[in-house]
């Protein structure tokens, strides 16, 4: 089956500095697929690749079977692919609903704008309550969900998802990776980048270890569990 997302011997560079050392990774449709690494092991750096956030300067890039290695985040959005950058980078002098409709800037149809709006608010009624509220009032857990319901009002196919659980307190974590959870069950095949590694590979399905802008272990998440000491090997924990 050709995979929804095939990278092969990706590159980053900026400048003079190589984040990204000859990646190849596959994701399946309807997967969640978790990358785990330390600070600076090059898996953000891999997501805005994939994104068209930063270029890829050597490798491939393969999104439904076309080669999307040049093309800007524009093009890919509307072919279905969508990313939740790291670090919750809401508008913050614009509401909630604003907010959301700039994740739908590739959707024409009015109506399908307003069918985004409720399919989001019905995943965070929280967002509902608080949609005319300056995005930049909201708690760092709400902001997180606004970046998240962003990425999604494009209705993609595959979502990226950059350390969504970062700097939140325990119990918005258990929101967001359950959210997660019922996205893929909504068809939504999911690219998670996270530092939570247990809560990571409770819910993936597979995941690749990223170290040095590297793979450096990779398999379904029963046998990354079983190999033991996952964080103090390769994560730096
Ligand atoms: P983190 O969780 O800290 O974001 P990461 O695994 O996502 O870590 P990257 O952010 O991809 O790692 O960074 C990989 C390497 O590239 C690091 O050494 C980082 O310092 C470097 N790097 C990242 N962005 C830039 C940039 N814009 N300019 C120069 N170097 C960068």
């Amino acid at each position: 089956m050709t995979p929804l997302l095939k990278v092969s011997s990706l590159q980053v560079w900026y400048g003079a500095v190589q984040a990204v050392r000859g990646i190849d990774i596959e994701v399946q449709e309807g997967e969640i697929v978790a990358f785990l690494g330390a600070n600076g092991a090059g898996k953000s750096s891999t997501l805005n690749a994939i994104a068209g956030l930063v270029p890829a300067s050597e490798g491939k890039i393969e999104f439904s079977g076309r080669d999307v290695t040049d093309l800007a985040p524009e093009a890919l959005t509307p072919m279905g692919l969508a990313l939740s950058p790291e670090g919750r980078r809401v508008f913050p002098a614009l509401s909630v609903s604003e907010n959301l409709l700039m994740g739908a800037y590739s959707v024409k149809d009015k109506q399908a704008i307003a069918a985004a709006w409720d399919r989001v608010y019905s995943l965070f009624p929280i967002l509902h309550e608080r949609k005319d509220q300056l995005a930049g009032t909201l708690s760092g857990g709400q902001q997180q969900m606004l970046a998240v319901g962003r990425a999604l009002m494009s209705g993609p196919k595959l979502l990226l998802l950059d350390e969504p659980s970062l700097g939140l307190a325990p119990k918005i974590v258990e929101q967001i990776f359950e959210l997660i959870t019922i996205l893929r069950d909504q068809k939504v095949t999911i690219a998670l980048v996270e530092q939570n590694v247990a809560k990571s590979l409770e819910i993936a399905d597979r995941g690749y270890i990223i170290a040095g802008g590297q793979v450096v272990g990779q398999g379904r998440v029963e046998d990354l569990r079983s190999q033991g000491g996952l964080e103090e090997t390769f994560l730096g924990a």
